[in-house]
């Protein structure tokens, strides 16, 4: 059976990413274990691993809960917050899972957190709260030129990957990078797009990394529009790209 990527809603925006084969499962950041545990068990999957791509609740909530029914080997960073990890990742590991022929390369972004890893392969990229669909996460413990580097790791993926990120955020997203680039049209067609799906209660996500350069404020950030828009914001920002993602990013902070 070929390979289906799922999102299972969690909390008010969370999606927790099953990756199966109809018969082997592996889930991504299970923030809570309730929601996950009840689509593995209704469709009659077998839990093989737990990917996990930094330390906040909302997405490792669930691991120990989990573990203690399954108990599956768990990729993740190595960090103290993280102590369920049993298969520590950093720059340039792969994470491993036979049971469904996935080989992911693993790319630390920190940023969002200091140990923040992301999972590239298969043309899907597991972006937890480093890259969202027309945003990115906020700088909770790195500096806008760290995470400015971690978005340029991302942002020279191949075109068509397929960027799965953790949260809902698309339309309000959008609403802000409006506000950046109002005169963008792949931006105001995502818009109008998000608007649509959100309507109708449906998920927006993955887009697709081609996509994303195309109408993401945050990967923009060398675009005379951004770099204009963020001088207007904050006078005598300067075109260096840490320096506007900088401003971006704290305007939105704000928004
Ligand atoms: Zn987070």
């Amino acid at each position: 059976m070929p390979l289906s990527v799922e999102a299972i809603p969690a909390f008010e925006t969370n999606y927790i990413w099953a990756i199966h084969n109809g018969h082997d499962c592996v889930l991504v950041d299970p923030g809570s274990s309730a929601e996950p545990m009840a689509f593995v068990q209704r469709r009659g999957l077998k839990l093989c691993a737990l990917l996990l791509t930094h330390h906040h609740f909302d997405h490792i909530g669930g691991v120990d809960d989990i573990l203690a029914r399954h108990p599956v080997p768990t990729w993740g960073p190595k960090d103290p917050r993280m102590p369920q990890v049993n298969q520590h990742l950093a720059e340039g590991d792969q994470a491993q899972i036979p049971e469904l022929a996935l080989v992911f390369d693993v790319l630390e972004t920190p940023g969002h957190t200091t140990t923040h890893i992301v999972y590239h392969g298969h043309d899907m990229l597991l972006a937890g709260d480093t890259l969202f669909s027309i945003g990115c996460g906020r700088l909770f413990e790195g500096t806008p030129a760290q995470m400015q580097a971690s978005l340029d790791k991302l942002r020279g993926l191949p075109d068509q990957t397929r960027v799965y990120c953790a949260h809902e955020y698309t339309l309000d997203n959008c609403r802000f990078a409006l506000q950046v680039e109002p005169d963008n049209p792949a931006l105001r067609e995502r818009a109008e797009q998000a608007r649509r799906l959100r309507e109708q209660d449906r998920i927006t996500l993955p887009p697709t990394l081609a996509e994303e350069r195309a109408a993401n404020p945050f990967l923009r950030t060398r675009e005379a529009s951004v770099i204009d828009a963020a001088n207007h914001h904050q006078p005598g920002t300067g075109t260096a790209p840490a320096a506007v993602f900088g401003v971006i990013r704290s305007w939105k902070d704000k928004a």
